[in-house]
C-alpha cells in the first residue's frame, strides 16, 4: 500500500516536472541552430529625446520565429540560451548584425544592444565587439551596450575591468531596468554609464500617481544628474506618461507611444523621415 502511494505522489508531481525539463531540452535543442538556420531577426524600438521627442537611436530586440514551435519571447528563451551557453553565440550575432545595420543610418543615430552577464565574462568578448564594429565600419561612440543591476553581482569575476576596458574602445554603457534588482549603489561610482534606464514599472506607477514611484523616479534622475548620466525612461505608453518624464526632466525617452519594436525596414523608413514624436502626436 505505501508502495501505491508513494506511486500516486510520483505519478502526481513527475510528469509536470518532466514536460517542463523536456520543453526545456527540445527547446534548447532548437536554440542550437536557430541562429544558422536564419529563424532569428532583429527588431528596433526608437529612443527619442524626452523633450522634443527626437528620434535619437533604436534599441536591437531579439526575436526567435521558430518553424516548429512559433514565435517565443525573449523573456523565455533568453534566460534558455544563458543557462545553455549559447548566448555568446547568439550575442555575437546580434551585435554583428545590429552594428552592420546602425552603418547604414546617419551618424547621429546610435544603437543600442543587450548584453547578459554572461557575455561580459567571457574572455573573448572584447574581440567581439570590437571585430562587429569593424567589421560594420561604425564608430564605437554610436554603439550603446545595456546590462542590468545583476552583472554586478558577482564583482569578483572582474565585471568592472571588464566594462572599463570596453568604455577604453569608445562604446558607451547603459544600465538597463534601473531599480529592478540589487540596489547596492556603489557600481555607479565605479563604471562610467551614459545613461541609467529607468524601468517601465516605475514609469507605470509614477504616473498613476503613486507616491513612493514618483519619489523614486526623482531621486534616480537627480542621482543620475550629479553623476553626469542621462536617464532613459522606459516604456512610456501614453501622452501623460510623456509628459510627466518631460516634466521630471528626463533626457530620453522609449516606450510604444513613440513606436513600438519595428522590422529593419520599418526602422529605416523612420530614420528617412527624421521623425519627430511631436509630428505623429
Ligand atoms: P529590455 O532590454 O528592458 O527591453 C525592453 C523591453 O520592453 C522589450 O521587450 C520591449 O519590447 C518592451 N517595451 C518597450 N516599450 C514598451 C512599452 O511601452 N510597454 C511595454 N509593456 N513594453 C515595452 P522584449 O523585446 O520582449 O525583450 C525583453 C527583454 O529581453 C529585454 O528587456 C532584454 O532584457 C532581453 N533581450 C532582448 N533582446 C536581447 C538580446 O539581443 N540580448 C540579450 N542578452 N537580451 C535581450
Ligand atoms: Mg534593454
Ligand atoms: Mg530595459
Ligand atoms: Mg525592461
Amino acid at each position: 500500500r505505501a508502495k501505491d502511494a508513494g506511486r500516486g505522489v510520483f505519478r502526481t508531481y513527475e510528469p509536470e516536472l518532466h514536460v517542463q525539463a523536456e520543453e526545456r531540452r527540445v527547446l534548447e535543442l532548437a536554440l542550437r541552430t536557430a541562429v544558422e538556420n536564419g529563424e532569428m531577426h532583429l527588431e528596433y524600438q526608437p529612443v527619442v529625446d524626452a523633450e522634443a521627442g527626437q528620434l535619437r537611436g533604436f534599441e536591437a530586440l531579439l526575436r526567435w520565429k521558430s518553424p516548429e514551435f512559433g514565435t517565443i519571447p525573449p523573456s523565455k528563451f533568453i534566460p534558455l540560451a544563458e543557462d545553455a551557453r549559447l548566448i555568446a553565440p547568439i550575442g555575437d550575432w546580434v551585435l554583428r548584425t545590429a552594428c552592420a545595420e546602425a552603418a547604414k543610418w546617419p551618424s547621429d543615430i546610435r544603437i543600442a544592444v543587450n548584453v547578459s552577464a554572461n557575455q561580459l565574462q567571457n574572455p573573448g568578448f572584447l574581440t567581439t565587439i570590437a571585430s562587429a564594429l569593424s567589421n560594420a565600419g561604425l564608430s564605437p561612440e554610436r554603439l550603446e551596450l545595456e546590462v542590468t543591476e545583476s552583472v554586478f553581482l558577482h564583482e569578483g569575476l572582474g565585471v568592472t575591468r571588464v566594462l572599463d576596458r570596453l568604455l577604453g574602445l569608445g562604446v558607451h554603457l547603459s544600465l538597463d531596468d534601473f531599480g529592478t534588482g540589487y540596489s547596492s549603489l556603489g557600481y555607479l561610482s565605479r563604471t562610467r554609464f551614459s545613461s541609467i534606464k529607468i524601468d517601465r514599472s516605475f514609469i507605470h506607477d509614477a504616473a498613476k500617481g503613486v507616491r513612493e514611484a514618483v519619489a523614486i523616479v526623482r531621486a534616480v534622475i537627480a542621482l543620475a544628474e550629479s553623476l553626469d548620466m542621462a536617464t532613459t525612461a522606459e516604456g512610456v505608453e501614453t501622452a501623460a506618461e510623456h509628459k510627466m518624464v518631460q516634466e521630471f526632466g528626463c533626457t530620453m525617452a522609449q516606450g510604444y507611444y513613440f513606436g513600438r519594436p519595428m522590422s529593419v525596414t520599418d526602422a529605416r523608413a523612420l530614420v528617412n523621415r527624421r521623425w519627430k514624436a511631436s509630428a505623429a502626436a
